[in-house]
């Protein structure tokens, strides 16, 4: 590392010196040897601090009813074109069960914010996949009324994903028409109160920012101390408002994004989002050498798949759970990286602790 980076970078985890803005964007301009040198020491941070286990996530997308309008998202309401679908509870809770025999510890349970799942048929569905497949379940079902995440804790809710998208405010009023960075904002404070592992994220790369906006994206995710951070890369959707966006030139900026992150939060679950295969055909496997440490296969079932397109080029449409589940063993035996077996709590917090 040449030396005016070495500074900035011995400031990526020091509580005495934190880093700034202006570190940051430099770091995320690195080249050549140095970006090397990077995505080696954020490699070398994973490994000491989470180790070598890649956790599997198992992802059933169970609606794509959405009543939002997200300007970057290929299923916001009144898109047209798209199929909706919304699968049964009894069909979700059977997924949850094979996605057990298939060996995955945590389920992820995603959709758009769909009203017709209300808290009491959420809390349903929790408590049944808690009886049946006893595995750590993750929701992801966007923005909900405070009181509804202390009774999903109560139904079996382990853990919530909620992604805050920008931390530049005008940004996420330009690209959410109908929705609020506060209230957004609210909702994770909403979740931890409630006692759920939170995992929240941005999207790297969007239209109207640049990498003022992305390091300080980096530094606001850090602040949030999440026990889990899912970043993707913007991807055009071409029947959105944001359709026909260039991705940045810099083809690097993705997972240098993942590299900094891990640097900054050494115990937090990183993991390589389905976009990044989008992005390039090895996409997930770059991530994890470079900071990540989770895996989320999509298991749902074949038939939707293809109906829940958030971005163009969704990888892996036309597979089955099953197969989905042999092809990451492969990829982590190419990586000489062990899956886990259970859960994978947060690191930070302890199981269940939130
Ligand atoms: S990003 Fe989520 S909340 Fe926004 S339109 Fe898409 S599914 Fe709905």
């Amino acid at each position: 590392m040449t030396p005016e980076l070495e500074q900035p970078l011995d400031r990526l985890n020091r509580n005495d010196r934190p880093p700034t803005e202006a570190d940051l964007r430099a770091l995320l301009e690195v080249q050549g040897d140095d970006l090397r040198e990077l995505y080696a020491r954020a490699d070398e941070v994973r490994r000491r601090a989470v180790g070598d286990e890649v956790h599997l996530r198992g992802i059933i997308e169970f609606s794509n009813y959405c009543h939002r309008r997200c300007d970057y998202c290929g299923i916001r309401a009144g898109s047209p074109g798209v199929k909706r679908y919304r699968m049964a509870p009894d069909e979700i809770v059977a997924q949850a069960v094979q996605a057990r025999d298939w060996g995955f510890g945590t389920v992820v349970l995603q959709s758009g914010e769909d009203p017709w799942f209300t808290t009491d048929r959420v809390c349903d569905l929790l408590e049944k996949i808690k009886a049946e497949a006893g595995l750590a379940v993750t929701l992801s079902i966007g923005e909900r009324p405070a009181d509804d995440y202390s009774r999903f804790r109560a139904a079996g809710c382990d853990r919530y994903l909620l992604r805050f998208e920008t931390s530049d405010r005008e940004l996420f009023a330009k690209i959410h028409p109908d929705d609020d960075y506060d209230g957004r904002l609210a909702c994770l404070d909403q979740i931890r109160a409630a006692g759920i592992q939170v995992g929240s994220g941005f999207m790297i790369g969007l239209p109207f920012s640049g990498l003022d906006v992305l390091a300080r994206d980096l530094l606001f995710a850090t602040q949030l101390d999440l026990d889990m951070i899912g970043c993707g890369p913007f991807i055009a959707h071409p029947d959105t408002p944001l359709g026909g966006h260039p991705a940045w030139a810099d083809r690097e900026i993705y997972f240098k994004a993942i590299a900094l992150l891990r640097l900054m939060n050494p115990l937090s679950h990183i993991p390589a989002t389905t976009a990044f295969d989008a992005l390039c055909p090895n996409g997930r496997d770059l991530v994890l050498t470079r900071g990540g440490n989770v895996f989320m296969p999509n298991i749902t079932p074949v038939a939707y798949r293809a109906l829940y397109q958030l971005y163009p080029n969704k990888p892996c449409v036309d597979e089955d759970g099953g197969a989905c589940a042999r092809c990451i063993v492969r990829r982590l035996e190419r990586l000489k990286r062990p899956p886990a077996r259970g859960r994978g709590d947060s690191v930070k917090r302890g199981k269940g602790n939130g």
